[in-house]
Parts: C-alpha cells; structure tokens; sequence
C-alpha cells in the first residue's frame, strides 16, 4: 500500500489528484464499514471473503494476467517472511488451530514474536524461520483461514528468486484495489494495532 500511495502522490495531474482521493475515500469507507461489526473471527472472515472477491478483479483487470503464477502448492518461501496481521486474523487462526488440534511449534512462536524484520533475514537459513502453520511438505495447514498477508501475494518472478537466502528481486502482481482493504484492515482498531503472526499468537499461550 504504500509503494502504491507513493506512485499516486508522484502524479499531481487533476486526475492523480483525484485518484488519490478516492483511495483515501475507500480507505475510511472500508475502515467505517468494518467498525459496525464486532471483533473477532468473524470480522477477519468477512474481510477474507471480499478480499478474495477484490483480487480476483485485480488479476482480472492487470494487463499481465496471463502470465503464469510462480505460486503453486508446496512452495513456500514467502513462508519464511514477516507476516503482518490484524488481531482479528490471530484470533481467527487461533479459532482454526483449536479445530483442527494443530500441535503448533511454541517455542518457536514464541521466539519469532521477538523478531523484527531485520531477525527474519538474519534466520533465512534457519529452519526456525518458518511460519508455525507450515507442515513438513510446505504446505499451509490453515490455508482457507490464511491472513490477507498470504492471500494477496502472487509472486510472477521465478520462484527461486524468492528464497529468503538468496534475496533476488521478486515481482509481484499490485493489487491496487485489494490493496486498500487490507490496509484499511490493520486499520481498523483504534489506535491501529500492527502486529506480526506470530506476536499476535505468542498473546494466546499461556
Ligand atoms: S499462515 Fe500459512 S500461508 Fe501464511 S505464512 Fe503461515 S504457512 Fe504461510
């Protein structure tokens, strides 16, 4: 969100001015829509729902939407990266965790909710890097339940690129209209809580 505001401010055109309007309009209308419902799970969900619904427009208006995703099952490094997510997302996974009687990795949990990004590179060849959620053949185990985080990145450059150790420059499809929502969701507490995946699930053990 915000390389996509940058790029918008860089145009002071009427219509760039406009634009930008508009995204701070749809911003607050989001943030004003999703107070009128009550934390938790639920409100995570719901935004999921039009998130996914958003980023199929975005895929469907991007000029190169017929390039092939290098995102596919069983590839996970972006797994491997901070994860920001609202505390309505971490009580959503806890909620799933609990279902599905997940045996979560705490200890690890519990040493990422220390880190800040900077730990995260410094850990790539770690195997203690990778997200709690992970299972031994690189899968999600909440995938329905993922954070808008995971659901929005869709990687075009090849998938090597985007091992944490090698560090190459990985493009992304923007997602300027799913975009909004998302921010608007890590935005929507009062103040704004932004907190990472693991920090937000550390709160839950006892
Ligand atoms: S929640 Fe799932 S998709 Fe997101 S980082 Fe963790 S394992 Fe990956």
């Amino acid at each position: 969100m915000g390389q996509f505001l940058a790029k918008l401010r860089e145009d002071q055109s009427p219509e760039g001015k406009q634009r930008l309007q508009r995204v701070f309009h749809d911003h607050q209308a989001h943030i004003d829509m999703l107070k009128m419902f009550p934390p938790g799970p639920d409100r995570a969900k719901m935004v999921h729902e039009k998130l996914d619904m958003l980023i199929a427009g975005d895929r469907a208006k991007n000029p190169l939407r017929e390039l092939a995703l290098s995102c596919k099952k069983g590839c996970a490094y972006c797994c491997r990266i901070q994860v920001m997510i609202t505390p309505d997302e971490g009580a959503l996974l806890v909620t799933k965790a609990n279902e599905l009687d997940l045996k979560l990795d705490y200890e690890r949990m519990k040493e990422q909710a220390t880190w800040e990004i900077e730990d995260y590179k410094k850990n790539a060849a770690s195997p203690k890097v990778r997200c709690v959620f992970l299972n031994d053949n690189e899968e999600c185990q909440v995938y329905e339940d993922r954070p808008s985080a995971c659901r929005s990145y869709f990687v075009i450059s090849p998938p090597a690129d985007c091992d944490p150790v090698v560090e190459k420059n990985v493009k992304v499809f923007a997602m300027p209209v799913a975009a909004i929502l998302e921010s608007a969701a890590l935005n929507t507490t009062s103040p704004p809580v932004y907190t990472t995946l693991p920090r937000e699930l550390a709160k839950y053990i006892k």
